[in-house]
């Protein structure tokens, strides 16, 4: 069977999938067989608990819109002071306490606004500042960078499209977001959590998007980029570690597996399971499952902890009653 059928007769693979297949082939399975497809992850939007820090336009839009808030607090502050003023001149209790609330509600209110100020202004002072620098690569080790070195480098950020590729692997994906120079397109990830650690999941879905990027846009992508946890400091892999053949034999395990039927072990170390999304305690709700198996939903696998019913997806998809993670200990020991 040359490349070609195998990827007509398979189903296609989303690079998230291939992740979490690489962390655990429990977890591969769980994600494959989930009702949802991998819409990859939105650029940030505009919205109140967000505040722009990967675009300095952006940035500079917002010191603008916050400014303009500002002076509004500001003047209702001094609305408000002259309201008590003039309410205890005429003696009118009830209008006055109603001034201080008013008054009070301003002045938080503009501290908080002048706080947001202050943290964009070092935001655009950061990125303003910043050299440019691209990564240096000796060997195939990820090599440190910041996000403002690279955009002083001229590398634009850009929200890409959903990439396809039927004919060969046979896989989709979208990487959060590319930076974009020329001829160079490079797949940027976020990492979660609070470990700074570049493993091997991330090094494969950089290079799944590499391959997506440059069969579907006869781009380069020279390297991958990983955004360590809340920081705009980042790892920059070299293309050099995020070759075809592991990607290919992951893919082709991965299929052998799906097609197999069988339930894989779970991982050997707890730590997995510990950090795993599927394992996590769900509380049990009567008639209604929230893991499926193709198409099907699964009944929940129930365990009583502390006196309430509980299950996980891990644990309803290959019927083990708790995956054996520190949350599920938790639940029984009283905080
Ligand atoms: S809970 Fe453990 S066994 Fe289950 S999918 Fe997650 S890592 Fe794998």
């Amino acid at each position: 069977m040359n490349q070609t059928q195998y990827a007509a007769s398979s189903p296609s693979l989303s690079v998230h999938e291939l992740s979490q297949y690489q962390y655990c082939p429990r977890a591969g399975l769980l994600a494959h067989e989930a009702l949802f497809d991998e819409a990859g992850e939105d650029w940030p939007k505009i919205r109140l608990s967000y505040l722009p820090k990967y675009n300095l336009a952006e940035i500079e839009r917002w010191i603008s819109v916050v400014t303009i808030v500002l002076v509004g607090v500001i003047v209702a502050t001094g609305v408000a002071l002259g309201w008590v003023l003039l309410a205890t001149l005429l003696a009118k209790p009830g209008a006055v306490g109603f001034g201080w609330w008013v008054f009070g509600s301003a002045f938080l209110a503009s501290l908080g606004v002048l706080y947001l100020i202050v943290m964009l202004v070092r935001r655009r002072r950061e990125a303003l500042g910043t050299k440019p620098r691209e990564p240096e690569f000796t060997s195939e080790e990820p090599v440190s960078i910041h996000w403002w070195e690279l955009r002083a480098a001229g590398y634009q950020p850009r929200s890409p499209p959903k990439f396809d590729d039927e004919e060969l692997l046979n896989l989709h994906g979208k990487p959060w977001v590319v930076l974009v120079r020329g001829d160079h397109w490079i797949p940027v990830l976020r990492m979660r959590g609070d470990s700074e650690t570049i493993h091997t999941n991330h090094i494969l879905r950089l290079a799944a998007y590499r391959y997506l990027i440059e069969v579907n846009t006869h781009y380069e992508t020279p390297y991958g980029l990983v955004l360590l946890p809340n920081s705009l400091k980042a790892k920059a892999v070299p293309a050099s570690a995020l070759g075809q053949a592991e990607l290919k034999t992951v893919i082709a395990d991965f299929r052998q597996l799906i097609d197999s039927r069988r339930a894989p072990e779970p991982p050997t170390r707890q730590s997995l399971c510990d950090k795993c999304f599927f394992g996590l305690p769900h509380r049990y709700v009567m008639n209604r499952s929230e893991t499926y198996s193709e198409g099907q939903p699964l009944p929940p696998l129930t365990v009583k902890v502390a006196g309430k019913y509980w299950h996980s997806k891990c644990g309803d998809r290959f019927r083990w009653h708790t995956p054996p993670t520190r949350k599920f200990a938790d639940l029984a020991e009283p905080s």
